[in-house]
């Protein structure tokens, strides 16, 4: 297994109180890993730092062999860091398909998006995530689980090399969870993905490998059913 994203002691504090404290945390290539932990636990926090949001007061961030600490939020997208945010961030008034070739131009250079495409084919990150069919429809048009679809399609128009996606299945119907689930495990067979996520059933059903944050620390780490037998675990997460 080769890491992609080494994160070592990672903190990061607002005033006197410390979000996150001295966080390792890595993830290897093509892992779909879960970030689970109670509210205020740090993972949006954590996020943030990888995505070059919020700069740590320690530690750093190596992704794809390169140390990507501090960099801009413009720069780690560059360097391949795509992410999803809790509300889908799609452009409403533009087409589904559009919506996908606006992103990819986020990180190509205008004259290989120029002839990415004739604009009469559905770009592929539609197929791939099933709304192929919806590509000339208005994204404002769609529910709300088609948008967190359109999100991650738009992320992987970018190409990206590591996905972190924040709670893509909240307010999604159960059907439409396990699409994401199957989505997910299909995506990471060839883009490393971390998600942020709180449903449990859904972490039993498709997580093979997570880590659980609380008070800005690694509690446990591990396959959900050990996480979720953990004492520690069960006290702080699961409120036994
Ligand atoms: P989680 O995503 O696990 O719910 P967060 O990373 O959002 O946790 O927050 C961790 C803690 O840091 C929370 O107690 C939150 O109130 C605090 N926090 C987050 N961002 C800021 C900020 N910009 N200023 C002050 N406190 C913050």
């Amino acid at each position: 297994m080769t890491a992609l994203l080494t994160i070592s002691g990672l903190t990061v504090s607002f005033g006197s109180f410390t979000a996150l404290d001295g966080v390792d945390l890595t993830v290897h290539e093509k892992e779909l890993r879960f970030l689970i932990g109670p509210n205020g636990a740090g993972k949006t926090t954590l996020i943030d730092v990888v995505t070059g949001r919020t700069r740590p007061d320690a530690g750093s961030v190596v992704f794809a062999g390169a140390d990507i600490t501090g960099l801009s939020e413009h720069r780690v997208v560059r360097a391949g860091i795509g992410r999803t945010f809790q509300t889908a961030a799609v452009f409403e008034a533009l087409t589904v398909a559009d919506n996908v070739d606006l992103a990819a131009s986020f990180r190509m250079p205008a004259h290989r998006l120029l002839r990415r495409r004739d604009r009469s084919s559905v770009p592929e990150e539609l197929d791939r995530v099933g709304l192929a069919h919806l590509a000339g429809r208005r994204a404002g048009e769609l529910s709300h689980g088609r948008r967190q679809w359109l999100e991650i399609a738009m992320l992987l128009a970018q190409k990206p090399g590591l996905l972190l996606l924040d709670e893509p299945v909240a307010g999604m119907s159960a059907a439409e969870r396990e699409r994401t689930g199957e989505l997910l495990t299909a995506i990471a067979e060839e883009t490393t993905v971390l998600v942020v996520e709180h449903d449990m059933e859904f972490l039993r059903r498709h997580a093979r490998a997570v880590t659980v944050l609380h008070e800005g620390r690694v509690l446990a780490e591990g396959d959900p059913d050990a996480v979720r037998a953990d004492e520690r675990v069960a006290e702080v997460y699961l409120g036994r």
